[in-house]
């Protein structure tokens, strides 16, 4: 039998930490296998997608900018791939290709094991970008209302068209006005990542009950979360979302349901901590 392969593919790839976190769990579990990034520019990505098999991959992760052409290229897709039009997990089946999308896991995953049993009846979610999309997808399941609030008029207003009546599009400006009702709030945009400037919000109307994360992961703790933390509020950070998405391809790719530790947080954290 071959060792079994896997890549994440994307332009540029040298950045991404899947492959720390694949090769964690390959060797947590002692596994023969392999976990390789491949830098494709978009006009080849058709051509990597039907020649990955020959080459030996079981599939891989895509990250950006092929999430949309993975999804259309796919022979099989996920409800959840379908409800976003983009796919982040690749797998062979059946000799087909199969797509997923695995950001909507990650994001209720990181909640559910940072926060324990948990509910909300709002939650306000800032942003209407492509990861806007997973993370409303995936409260969709969660959550009555959601409120969701982007500096460009329209996207939001977009992003509602995915469940009429349970999203409620707002104007940037609203967002203070729109706190007090929000057991959940969720920052989507690239504010307070690492070279952009900060999420600058006064969060004292938000209820006391009410849970503040970022999937913004570098820095870790944002100025958001320190915010909502000095505030005695409960933060959560970003990285469990991108650990747990990881999860489901490894299991299709090497037969073994991995799990998110504090060891493989550690590991991923001093990568972060090191400015690679
Ligand atoms: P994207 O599609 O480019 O969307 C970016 C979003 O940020 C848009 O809503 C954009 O608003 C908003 N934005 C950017 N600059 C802004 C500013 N100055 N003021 C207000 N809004 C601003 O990017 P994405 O893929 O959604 O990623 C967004 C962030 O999520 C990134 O930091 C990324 O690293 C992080 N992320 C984390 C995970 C994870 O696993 N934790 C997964 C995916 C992404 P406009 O529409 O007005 O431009």
């Amino acid at each position: 039998m071959p060792i079994p392969k896997a890549f994440v593919v994307g332009h540029p790839i040298k950045h991404s930490r899947s492959p720390l976190i694949h090769g964690h769990w390959l060797r947590e579990h002692g596994l023969e296998g392999s976990y390789e990034p491949v830098d494709v520019a978009p006009e080849d990505f058709a051509s990597f997608f039907r020649s990955f098999a020959e080459r030996g991959f079981r599939g891989g992760n895509v990250t950006i900018p092929h999430k949309e052409a993975a999804f259309r290229l796919a022979d099989a897709t996920t409800e959840r791939a379908r409800r976003l039009e983009a796919a982040n997990t690749l797998w062979l089946e059946d000799g087909r290709i199969h797509a997923d999308n695995t950001d909507v896991i990650g994001f209720v995953a990181n909640l559910d094991q940072e926060l324990g049993a948990w509910s909300a009846r709002t939650a306000l979610v800032l942003g209407a970008g492509g990861a806007a999309r997973g993370v409303v997808a995936a409260l969709l399941d969660r959550v009555e209302r959601i409120v969701v609030a982007n500096r460009t008029d329209g996207k939001a207003r977009e992003l509602a068209g995915f469940a009429p009546g349970r999203i409620d599009p707002i104007a940037w400006g609203e967002i203070p006005a729109r706190l007090a009702e929000a057991d959940l709030l969720v920052n989507t945009t690239a504010l307070g990542m690492s070279g952009q400037p900060p999420l600058e919000l006064e969060l004292s109307p938000l209820p006391s009950h009410a849970v503040v994360t970022d999937i913004v992961y570098v820095p870790l703790e944002t100025p958001l979360l320190a915010h909502a933390k000095a505030r005695a509020l409960r933060a959560v950070d970003g990285l469990g979302m991108l650990l747990h998405q990881a999860v489901p391809g490894f299991g299709r790719w090497f037969g073994v349901t991995p799990k998110v530790t504090p060891a493989l947080r550690a590991l991923i954290e001093a990568d972060i901590v090191s400015g690679r």
